[in-house]
């Protein structure tokens, strides 16, 4: 990870490598904690990051499932976030606003611990690779299931879920791959380790419902709108292993991991084993988009 200068912690601009925790802080040792990711681009007409506004949003949505008072308004994260890419004089970067249970009690109960808040921002590529945006990745269907929400919400952007995440991406690494793909605990198509999933057949895109138990993810909302742009018709519904392997193209998204082809399931080829037409077509309208290239979505920008 390259350093940034400055770095938003509880409404202040903090040094880099000052920015530090207590070791018994709550959320090191419960996953308290409630986290987001987004992208500023730059667009032509100065740098902008995209839907920030719904990420903060989601942001307070996650915290409110688990009864975090987070001590600053969508409008006060939207402004700091500004702050944060401004003063590090980022054109283009990813960012990480994370909101946590900080050091007071231990035990279980939160109690009346402290709420933190930091924003940070440094330069990150194609989580995927660059190769991957446009090759397409290989993925491993995880043998570690999805958490259910009957067990821990996974609708809540939390720190806690990530556990699960990880455990299935190191899995997937380990045989070889790229990315883990998985099941909910029915056993149908949940999402990636830290993407949602789409697949496309008979020119039909389709996405897990929401009972699926994946993340509401933003850039699946913007994939869904660009859909329905384009006349590409999109369903919901629940998707199965074989559905999975016999996909005309897959591809994740996610703000890290924007739009990426899948090309090899479980040592089957995806499709004509690359990226898809249909699929080539979504993400250079999703890339237009985020660099201002198309004014029917500029109210998703937020200039810095
Ligand atoms: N699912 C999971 C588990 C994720 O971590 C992410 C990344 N935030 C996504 C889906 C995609 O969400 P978004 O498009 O909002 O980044």
């Amino acid at each position: 990870m390259e350093k940034a200068e400055k770095i938003w912690l509880n409404g202040k601009m903090v040094a880099w490598d000052d920015a530090n925790v207590h070791v018994l802080t709550h959320a090191l040792h419960y996953g308290t904690s409630v986290f987001e990711s987004a992208r500023c681009y730059e667009t032509g007409k100065g740098s902008a990051i995209f839907r920030l506004r719904d990420h903060m949003q989601r942001l307070h949505d996650s915290a409110k499932i688990y009864m975090m008072r987070i001590p600053y308004s969508v409008d006060d994260l939207c402004a700091a976030t500004r702050e944060i890419v401004k003063i590090n004089k980022f054109t283009e970067c990813y960012i990480r606003p994370i909101a946590f249970i900080g050091y007071g009690e231990m035990g279980l109960n939160p109690g009346k611990n402290p709420v933190h808040v930091s924003i940070a921002a440094w330069k990150w590529g194609a989580y995927l690779g660059d190769d991957g945006l446009k090759r397409g990745i290989r993925c491993k269907v995880s043998s570690w299931r999805r958490i259910d929400s009957a067990m821990m919400p996974p609708a809540a952007k939390a720190g806690a879920n990530y556990a699960n995440s990880v455990l299935a991406k190191l899995e997937a690494l380990n045989c070889g791959y790229d990315e883990a793909l998985m099941l909910n605990a029915r056993g149908t198509l949940c999402e990636g380790s830290g993407e949602n999933l789409f697949i496309i057949k008979d020119g039909i895109l389709i996405t897990p419902p929401p009972a699926a138990g994946a993340l509401f993810g933003i850039t699946m909302n913007t994939v869904i709108a660009i859909a329905k742009d384009m006349g590409i018709p999109f369903m919901r519904e629940e998707i199965t292993r074989e559905e999975l392997f016999l996909a005309d193209e897959v591809f994740l998204t996610g703000t890290a991991a924007e739009i990426t082809p899948i090309r090899e399931i479980d040592g089957r080829p995806v499709g004509n084993n690359g990226r898809g037409p249909i699929t080539e077509k979504i993400q250079a309208k999703y890339f237009d988009i985020v660099k201002g290239k198309d004014e029917k979505y500029k109210r998703w920008l937020e200039f810095v």
